[in-house]
């Protein structure tokens, strides 16, 4: 039922203090550790989720792991899971409410399901926990477990929640509604922007911006020698010169003009290293706007055919030859997701529907997620030799594809999902679309973005320092120290006696 997560360190923080420009930011986390993990030292801090992979949760948790523990914390990870698929359908619904999305219906067969498959991860995780440690729950599937494991233990809670929605509808009031009794009992409460805070939690929740790890996998930098093997290894790319590392075991796929998945370099090489890329990287989610993005490219293409347009050569011939990237993890490797398959093939029989000319300038990519680090280092390589990163998101609580494409100086297209306002200031950062459900606007941006190169590249270095300054790992591991002293800091509830 409970998975426990094993991290390997492998980047300490010496390593990242070698680094000229991150001396300071890992200085700073130095001190503030040396004031506050003392008083910490006995306990263990407990980070629960509920997908060991895929997405950002999962994409954050390893480091901060590893980094807390270096700092002298003791800190583990462990994931909740259920052999009841009806429970993700449940917490996905609930995922899209707080998003703002779907009907507002939850009923008390859904809470008891709920509360079932929480009680069951609660029992298994309990003869690990000590009466001092700190449980952290990350998103509302694991909300239910927090507060038993605090009623029956009195251990400390911190809740977590990387989703949210800058507007009061009714969607969101029923998914705040449902959370309400067991999100009231936590110590405290962490949100990625104000806005998201339901009122019920005002004055015990604080704000924690998601950040990354620049010597991840996905986010280290990548010789050209590297990111040509990876690309090779990948299936991305043909070899057609020697390549240091073996092709990887589980490659790309890409979607074929007939339906199926096969080989990513069929019906022929996407040019990933030659052609103007587009390219969007997420999970396969409604709420990312993959299909206005689609259709959006497909428009532009369309106009770049049209003689009556007084279009320059090279702005047509950038049109022509460029080609559209739609990246995402095989949707069967991702437990909490389940409508990831079914978004696919939305896509999938739009892309069916299209003339063959433009099948061949459109790659939708599964990533296989066997190898954590080979998705990693796919996932790098296709950022790098994207000419735009867009993120259409309808709603996004964060964003971290947005954040990975910012540091890598990669000029990044994105919405007014208010995850990537926070983090793209339009017009000095990136671009953002107004109405990511509109594929006229999206092809327009698209033409802008893909023309105006040099304010594109002063867009991509503000958005890289942006990301620098406020984004990374040591600043994020810092507030979490502070959230973690005051969560520990506040009374210890009696744990409740066994009948
Ligand atoms: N991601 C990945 N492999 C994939 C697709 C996505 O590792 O095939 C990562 C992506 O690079 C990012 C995370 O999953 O780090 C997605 O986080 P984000 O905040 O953008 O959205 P979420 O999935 O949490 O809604």
């Amino acid at each position: 039922m409970i998975q426990m997560i094993e991290i390997e360190p492998s980047r300490t923080l010496d390593d990242y203090a070698a680094i000229a420009h991150f001396a300071g930011p890992v200085q700073a986390l130095r001190a503030e550790a040396a004031m506050l993990v003392p008083p910490l030292r006995e306990r263990t801090v407990w980070m629960i989720n509920s997908a060991a992979q895929g997405g950002g949760v999962a994409e954050m948790l390893p480091q901060m792991v590893v980094l807390l523990s270096e700092l002298g914390l003791k800190t583990r990870w462990a994931v909740i899971g259920s052999d009841q698929p009806e429970f993700f359908a449940l917490t996905k619904r609930l995922h899209n409410l707080i998003h703002g999305d779907g009907e507002p219906a939850l009923s008390e067969a859904d809470r008891r399901l709920f509360e079932a498959v929480n009680r069951k991860n609660a029992k298994a995780l309990k003869r690990h926990l000590g009466p001092d440690d700190i449980v952290v729950v990350h998103d509302p599937q694991p909300l239910a477990m927090g507060a038993i494991l605090r009623a029956e233990l009195g251990v400390r809670t911190v809740w977590r929640c990387h989703i949210g929605h800058d507007e009061r509808l009714p969607a969101t009031h029923a998914a705040w509604r449902f959370l309400k009794p067991y999100a009231e009992t936590y110590d405290r409460a962490i949100f990625s922007a104000p806005e998201y805070i339901p009122d019920y939690l005002a004055g015990r929740a604080s704000i924690i911006h998601p950040a990354l790890d620049p010597f991840s996998h996905k986010n280290r930098e990548l010789s050209p020698h590297k990111l040509v093997g990876i690309l090779c290894n990948a299936g991305l790319k043909i070899e057609r010169y020697p390549v240091l590392t073996p092709p990887f075991a589980h490659q790309a796929q890409r979607l074929q003009p007939d339906g199926t998945f096969g080989p990513a370099l069929a019906p022929e090489e996407i040019g990933l290293l030659y052609r103007p890329i587009v390219t969007q990287v997420s999970r396969w989610d409604r709420l990312k706007g993959l299909r206005p993005l689609l259709e959006g490219f497909v428009r532009l293409k369309g106009w770049m055919r049209d003689a009556s347009r007084d279009w320059s050569p090279r702005r047509r011939r950038r049109v022509e030859i460029g080609r559209l990237v739609l990246a995402g993890p095989d949707p069967a490797s991702i437990q909490d997701d389940p409508e990831g398959q079914g978004v696919l093939e939305g896509l999938s029989d739009i892309y069916r529907g299209l003339p063959s000319e433009i099948q061949r300038d459109v790659a939708l990519l599964t990533l296989p997620m066997a190898s954590r680090k080979q998705n990693a280092l796919m996932v790098n390589a296709l950022q790098r030799c994207s000419t735009i990163i867009v993120q259409n998101s309808i709603r996004e609580g964060f964003g971290l594809t947005a954040t990975e494409a910012m540091w890598k100086c990669v000029p990044v297209l994105g919405t007014r999902a208010s995850g990537l306002r926070q983090q793209i200031r339009s017009g000095i950062d990136g671009i953002l679309i107004q109405d990511a459900t509109d594929p006229d606007e999206v092809a327009r941006r698209l033409d802008d973005a893909l023309r105006n190169l040099s304010n594109r590249d002063l867009l991509a270095r503000s958005a890289q320092r942006r990301v620098h300054d406020q984004f990374l790992i040591f600043t994020q591991v810092c507030e979490w120290l502070r959230v973690l002293s005051s969560a520990a800091a506040s009374p210890r509830q009696a744990p409740a006696r066994e009948e």
